[in-house]
């Protein structure tokens, strides 16, 4: 049990965790972003969760190094041992919530292979290109990997108006991942195809929306193991985080209006709809995203 929230997300104490494919960047000096070229060529690759492809933000200029102080350099191979390490720990929580994802779709998954996940603060390097925070998490599909600084996490609550709580996170790294099933599977490259790439109705949102029913479908199975608990309370700050991404909440944040021809991710009532039928159902196939309306 951790301090900050009344009903946390728990990990059986006992259970080892495997960091095997964590790499905890965090605290460490990104080597320097260029400033400008070579962001255009990652329109359509990456995946990010909450503001679609900025190429402004991957090509630097962004923050890129850590501030001192505000996160010590970091290793979770060294501090994330058990169960009752991720009941304690940021970091260790989602090793914790890496290693139940990727026992969930190693079953559920022909073929699969595990992502990576890097944690990393300020900015950093990828297959994709220079990514600076700014873009929030992300999965880049050349390095099959989930790219995460979890100071998003505080600005999922104070920017975005979302919960927070722990589900949260589990509900953001388990987005990604669908991601990462996704690239798997082809779906990805199915959406490239479609003529039509925004809108509430496009491709880029069939894809986000399947996305958030993969992260469903993975709190529908996770606590099969026994290895995770959590319950109807943490679920409603799963959809609270997914609603509070939703294109138009951010978009009349940002912006004062809604303009859904330019739509990417899905409206706020779209990603609740498409996490509770992964919920819901438990089933990838429920996932069907690319038929007809979503
Ligand atoms: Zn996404």
């Amino acid at each position: 049990m951790r301090k900050g929230y009344a009903d946390p997300v728990d990990f059986d104490d006992n259970a080892r965790l495997d960091t095997s494919r964590i790499s905890d960047q965090r605290g460490r000096r990104g080597p320097g972003l260029a400033l400008g070229g070579g962001g255009l060529g990652i329109v359509g690759v990456i995946l990010a969760l909450v503001l679609g492809v900025d190429p402004g933000t991957f090509t630097g200029g962004g923050t890129t190094a850590p501030q001192d102080g505000v996160e010590s350099t970091s290793d979770v191979a060294q501090r994330c041992r058990t169960g009752a390490d991720a009941d304690q720990d940021e970091g260790c929580r989602i090793v914790a919530i890496e290693n139940s994802l990727k026992t969930y779709w190693a079953s559920a998954v022909r073929d699969f292979q595990p992502a990576r996940t890097q944690l990393f603060t300020g900015g950093t390097s990828t297959g994709c290109g220079q990514a600076s925070s700014a873009v929030g998490p992300f999965y880049c599909p050349p390095d099959q990997g989930i790219f995460l600084d979890l100071g998003f996490f505080e600005e999922l609550r104070t920017t975005y108006g979302a919960k927070g709580g722990d589900f949260a996170q589990a509900y953001v790294l388990a987005h990604e991942y669908g991601h990462h099933i996704q690239n798997l599977t082809g779906q990805s490259e199915r959406a490239r195809q479609l003529r039509e790439q925004t809108g509430p109705q496009g491709a880029s949102t069939r894809l986000e929306l399947q996305a958030d029913c993969y992260a469903g479908t993975w709190a529908a199975n996770a606590q099969r193991e026994g290895f995770v608990t959590f319950d109807d309370t943490d679920v409603a700050e799963g959809l609270s985080a997914a609603a509070a991404v939703g294109d138009d909440r951010i978009q009349e944040k940002s912006a004062g209006r809604v303009d859904p021809e330019s739509w990417t991710h899905g409206s706020a009532a779209q990603r609740q709809k498409w996490f509770t039928t992964g919920y819901k159902s438990g089933k990838p196939s429920a996932c069907n995203t690319f038929s007809g309306t979503v």
